[in-house]
């Protein structure tokens, strides 16, 4: 045992060595972060196709690290994840959210909507009462369905105990659930009923290959959700030609680039008041 014990430390590289130090200072320099303010969260519009009005926003955290600069989620969510710090970092960016819909709900639109990607750790490691979600929403006298959560498929699977609870107060607190990247993890479509879901994204891959078999699957998932009563969402939008396309088959929202990038919160007010009113003459 001792000797494959000394084989396998052979096998740790110095390359290897660089990149779990690399790793410890990152998990080090992230729980600092959240101390230090160095958290912000943009939202990025979601537009309804049929009146092209701006009727929510998600909300997508960033790292403004003080010197690598702004930092994406896609560097340091799996970290924040594996350390746990996913936790009072997800609460603080549900927080932020919900501060910044009760201000849009009163300048803009009282239906405004919020969604808020929750990681699978999140559901897994706290009660669901961790974040505060209905005092939070209380406090500002908001219903539940002011808000969705945006999980990923893999969740539902094979849902352990504690993630069903968690999901079902959801469900009773009146927050909408959507299911992100929809159609590229394993997909079952039995969780859709039992956990009563609101919407489905439809992954960037398939918007993007709309000219391919991309719109046979587009198609196929907007007629089937729209069977089951649930709404569909298409991410990375980048082209009108891709707006008109989906709207065409009768995909409800749409988000991408087409309409903006995520910006910070104060950008994201400028963009709804000058947004163009459609129903104005
Ligand atoms: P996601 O939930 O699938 O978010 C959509 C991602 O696509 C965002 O990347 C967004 O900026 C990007 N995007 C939007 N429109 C377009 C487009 O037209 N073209 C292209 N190429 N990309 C577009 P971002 O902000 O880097 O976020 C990456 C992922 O990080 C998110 O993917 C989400 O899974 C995760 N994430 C972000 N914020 C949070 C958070 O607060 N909590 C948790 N748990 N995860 C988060
Ligand atoms: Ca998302
Ligand atoms: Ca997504
Ligand atoms: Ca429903």
């Amino acid at each position: 045992a001792k000797a494959a014990g000394r084989n396998c430390f052979s096998y740790f590289t110095p390359a290897m060595q660089q990149a779990a130090l690399d790793r410890l200072r990152m998990s080090n320099d992230l729980r600092r972060a959240l101390d230090a303010a160095q958290f912000e969260v943009h939202y990025q519009p979601i537009i309804h196709l049929m009146t092209g009005r701006v009727v929510k926003a998600e909300a997508l955290v960033r790292w403004l690290h003080p010197t690598r600069g702004m930092i994406g989620p896609a560097e340091f969510i799996p970290l924040a994840e594996d350390t746990g710090l996913i936790v009072p970092l997800g609460d603080w960016v549900a927080r932020q959210a919900i501060a910044r819909l009760a201000q849009w709900r009163r300048a803009f639109n009282p239906e405004f909507q919020i969604a808020v990607n929750q990681s699978p750790a999140q559901f897994r490691s706290n009660d669901f009462t961790d974040v505060g979600w209905v005092q939070e929403l209380e406090r500002y006298g908001l219903e539940g369905n002011a808000v969705v959560i945006e999980i990923t498929e893999g969740l539902l699977l094979n849902a352990e105990p504690r993630v069903n609870k968690n999901l079902l107060m959801f469900r009773d607190a009146g927050i909408q659930i959507a299911i992100d990247d929809f159609g590229t993890g394993y997909s079952s479509l039995a969780y859709l009923r039992k956990f009563d879901i609101d919407y489905l994204k439809i992954d960037r891959s398939f918007v993007e290959d709309l000219d391919g078999i991309g719109l046979d699957l587009c198609e196929a998932i907007v007629v089937m959700a729209h069977r089951l009563g649930l709404e569909v969402v298409a991410e990375g939008v980048e082209t009108e030609r891709q707006r008109d396309i989906l709207a065409r088959i009768g995909c409800d929202y749409a988000q991408g680039y087409l309409f903006s990038r995520p910006l910070p919160a104060e950008s994201f007010t400028a963009l709804l008041s000058a947004w163009p009113d459609p129903s104005a003459p």
